[in-house]
């Protein structure tokens, strides 16, 4: 019995036989054409535009986000400065065959050097060139296996194509050699629901093998026993049930409630997520409205989109984060692009006070959304890092009309301070992505240090701790609002450490409310206490695990 790991998306687990995805067409021979440059310029032509066709019209089928990406396809089967490339080739005395290949293969190393999301989408780019070739060749594009029964599918990496077109009664799993977190597969994986590692780098899989995908553990089980099976079907029926299970409020078997809150950053969002059962709003990324602004928004536009988001939200808490610019979410006119460290820079409450006109603005556009809607609103000021910022924010706030006011917690002399900080502050909201990036040194956004990555450390659980203390001895909320609070035995952990509240992007409701049901305050006290007695992240996973 062997493993292979990779990124687990999501919290699922299925098990089945590999089909594994047709290998690629023979590349195209490099031999000069016979044809004249004019005869093959069509044929590529008429064959480009069967492929975008062909394209558009699955994302029709598709629909959703999936259309929007295969319409990215289409338009990049298309892109003009593409055409030019493969036109200079075919000039040359190339195929049209072999111009498509080189020169599409060229812009993909393009993209790939250029890294992160550009470079995911070179994936993208050979599936385009592969499908024009086919056409050019008169065969079937290589596409997903059709075994007659369903499988695991295990690809070198999905093109959007294939993904979004899964058949989901066949389909039981998706594992990809290549591809991370921020891939294609991985967004439409988790849109879709299909249970998927990705990223796992050569795998050796043959058709027909047994394999358990368990992403929630990041793994792929080879030849299981059958032991393992049972316990993976036990898993899969438990997540099925609470996927299906009826939506109450977050609590724990003991009847302690947790609030379960959503994290939005449009009030578009905001219907799906009290389908989902979100109990409030605990964290709406303002910036996320003005990402392509270049200039402040007004007091009024702003304040439409606040009613839209407090409107759906009537008689429930929902908690604004005031504008969050800087590294990784620059804002035009809020960033200092000169700075070699964005990330350590002048951003979020930072860039606020130097720029207070915009922070005004903001806090006055949302006293008049409230004043106008029914909603409980929160406000709080994101990278706090002292006490003076705190009483700085808390002050301006109150000036400007607003009733409650906190803190996020995502530096940690925020948390090593939060007994003090939380005498001012009317609640602190912890963004474990920043804390543990800034707690650990490890940009939040670089996969090379992705192991030092983990809200599991028990480095940042000590200062998740020391903040909800601070919350127990001055009796004000302390929620949870980075991602660590989606993950379903990490909240039962934060819960046992003095959390209060819980908020996630909506998706993952309710596997975190069907965890919490299965522990009693004293159970997570319990489990929290063995994770915080580890000396490192996999060590506190384990521990809770064994605990729970
Ligand atoms: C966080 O840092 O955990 C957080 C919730 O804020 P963001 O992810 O927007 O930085
Ligand atoms: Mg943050």
């Amino acid at each position: 019995m062997a493993e292979i790991s990779g990124t687990g998306i999501g919290q699922g687990i299925a098990h089945g036989p590999v089909a594994t995805m047709a290998a690629g067409l023979e590349p195209p021979s490099d031999a000069p054409s016979k044809r004249t440059p004019d005869e093959e310029k069509q044929a590529v032509a008429e064959a480009v535009s069967a492929t975008a066709a062909e394209l558009n019209a699955r994302g029709e089928r598709a629909g959703g986000s999936a259309q929007d990406v295969l319409e990215a396809q289409a338009m990049m089967a298309e892109d003009p400065t593409l055409e030019e490339s493969v036109h200079d080739k075919i000039d040359a005395g190339a195929t049209g065959e072999y111009a498509v290949h080189t020169a599409f293969a060229e812009f993909a190393e393009q993209l790939q050097e250029l890294g992160g999301y550009l470079g995911e989408r070179a994936a993208d780019l050979a599936d385009v060139a592969q499908r024009v070739i086919a056409h050019l060749r008169g065969v079937s594009a290589p596409g997903v296996p059709e075994p007659g029964h369903p499988f695991v599918l295990v690809a070198n990496d999905l093109a959007p194509a294939d993904t979004a077109l899964l058949d989901l009664d066949q389909v039981l799993a998706v594992v990809t050699t290549e591809g991370g977190p921020t891939s294609h597969t991985a967004i439409l994986a988790r849109e879709k629901g299909i249970v998927a590692v990705v990223g796992t780098g050569a795998t050796g899989l043959e058709d027909d093998q047994i394999v358990i995908v368990d992403a929630e553990n990041d793994v792929v089980i080879i030849d299981p026993s059958e032991e393992q099976i049972s316990e993976a079907t036990a898993r899969a029926d438990a997540r099925a049930a609470a996927q299906a299970a009826p939506i109450t409020p977050g609590a724990l078997s003991d009847g302690t409630l947790v609030p379960l809150l959503a994290n939005l950053g449009d009030p578009d969002g905001a219907a799906e997520a009290v389908e989902l059962g979100a109990e409030g709003v605990g964290l709406f990324r303002t910036e996320f409205l003005f990402l392509s602004n270049d200039e402040a928004p007004s007091v009024e536009s702003q304040k439409k989109s606040y009613v839209d988001l407090l409107a759906a939200f009537a008689g429930k808490k929902v908690v604004v984060r005031v504008l969050d610019a800087g590294a990784d979410k620059p804002l035009p006119f809020l960033t200092d692009e000169g700075e070699e460290n964005p990330a350590l820079g002048r951003r979020g409450i930072r860039a606020l006070s130097f720029h207070e006109d915009i922070l005004r603005d903001q806090l006055t556009a949302l006293a008049q959304a409230d004043a106008e809607t029914d909603a409980d609103l929160w406000v709080m000021a994101p990278m706090i890092a002292t006490i003076d910022e705190t009483e700085y924010f808390m002050n301006l706030a109150t000036e400007l009309g607003l009733k409650t006011t906190g803190v996020m917690v995502e530096v940690p002399s925020a948390a090593l301070l939060a007994d003090q900080i939380l005498k001012v502050a009317d609640f602190a909201s912890i963004g474990t992505n920043d804390l543990v990036q800034y707690t650990m040194a490890a940009d939040r956004l670089l996969g090379s240090v992705a192991h030092l990555q983990s809200p599991w450390h028990p480095a940042a659980l000590r200062l998740i701790k020391a903040v909800a203390d601070g919350g127990q001895v001055n009796d004000k909320p302390v929620g949870v609002c980075g991602e660590a609070a989606a993950d379903p035995l990490l909240a039962v952990v934060l819960v046992g450490l003095g959390v209060t509240t819980l908020s996630m992007s909506p998706s993952a409701l309710a596997d975190v409310r069907a965890e919490l049901l299965k522990h009693t305050l004293q159970d997570a006290q319990r489990i929290a206490q063995a994770a915080l007695d580890t000396g490192n992240a996999d060590g506190a996973k384990s521990a809770a695990r064994a605990a729970a």
